[in-house]
């Protein structure tokens, strides 16, 4: 008996693997097959000028457009492209469309803004980085101070290796940003042995900085000491017009949320750009 209920317990926890393997699988073949089928898209967020309004920048965020289950989260699928390496390939599309798209913009006549790209760190100390960013910048002849590229804090923890690589895009003179910052294990006083631009705050802790005082005063010593240390600061999720006064009265004025404009795809973003010029800022 005992023997059968050990082998019901290992079959339940096999199929269970099983399951979970399959799906996992299921899911990488379909976002191989989306990097050969062109089914992932980039969508556009505004970084702005909180005094005025005015656009100063667009993050391009990834999506995958699946033929049948429709628009899919980086959140659901970039996890999975780390772990099996995928992020490499699409990676580079995503640097590759997004610097293409910026020089486009530039020949179109909008007003020139950094475009931001989300970088991971297996894609980031992959050898072939460097290259692969030389390569975009000579295809596109977008020139490098008009790419800015996201970085979160694990990579520090391989600290010798990143702040090589680091140098050497600095050296290409693209800028770099601190993405979700604060929510890692870096301290401001260790970035700055890296050659860091901007950090940019965490959504997690611009979500209450009205509610919760304390929560408040950790945002204003984040803002306080990343100028002191002579980076730029921006918060990232801002949703209402009473963070938009906190983060001005403590010093922030670059902030990113859907307060402004949620992620957009390319037709709807150059429309915002239009009207954000006629109206001379002021995008709210
Ligand atoms: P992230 O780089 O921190 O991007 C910000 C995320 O917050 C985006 O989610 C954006 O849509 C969302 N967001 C912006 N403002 C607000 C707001 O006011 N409220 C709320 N609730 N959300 C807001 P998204 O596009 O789903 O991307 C999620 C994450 O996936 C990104 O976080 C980034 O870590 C990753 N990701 C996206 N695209 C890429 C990519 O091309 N490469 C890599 N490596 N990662 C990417
Ligand atoms: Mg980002
Ligand atoms: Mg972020
Ligand atoms: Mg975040």
């Amino acid at each position: 008996l005992a023997k059968d209920r050990g082998k019901n317990n290992y079959q339940f926890y096999t199929d269970k693997l099983h399951g979970l393997s399959s799906r996992k699988m299921e899911l990488e073949n379909g976002l191989r097959k989306a990097l050969e089928q062109n089914q992932l898209m980039l969508h556009y967020q505004p970084q702005v000028n909180l005094e005025t309004g005015e656009i100063i920048g667009v993050e391009a965020l990834v999506r995958w457009v699946h033929p049948e289950k429709g628009i899919i989260s980086p959140a659901e699928f970039i996890p999975m492209a780390e772990e099996t390496g995928l992020i490499v390939p699409l990676g580079k599309w995503v640097l590759e469309k997004a610097a293409a798209q910026n020089k486009e913009w530039q020949e179109k006549g909008y007003s020139p803004i950094p475009m931001s790209v989300n970088i991971s760190v297996r894609q980031l100390q992959e050898d072939t980085f460097i290259d692969c960013v030389k390569q975009v910048m000579f295809d596109t002849q977008l020139a490098p101070n008009y790419l800015d590229f996201e970085i979160t804090e694990s990579v520090m923890q391989n600290s010798e290796k990143t702040a090589l690589i680091l140098d050497q895009l600095k050296e290409l003179g693209v800028t770099l940003a601190i993405d979700d910052f604060g929510t890692g294990y870096s301290s401001l006083s260790l970035l700055k042995h890296f050659p860091i631009d901007k950090i940019k705050i965490d959504k997690s802790f611009v979500d209450d900085i009205t509610q919760h005082s304390n929560q408040g005063a950790m945002v204003k010593t984040i803002i306080d000491m990343g100028h002191n240390l002579k980076f730029s600061v921006i918060a990232e999720g801002v949703e209402e017009q009473e963070q938009v006064e906190f983060l001005l009265k403590n010093g922030c004025v670059v902030g990113q949320g859907y307060h402004f404009s949620r992620p957009l795809p390319v037709e709807a973003i150059e429309e915002l750009f239009m009207e954000n010029k006629r109206r001379g800022g002021i995008l709210q």
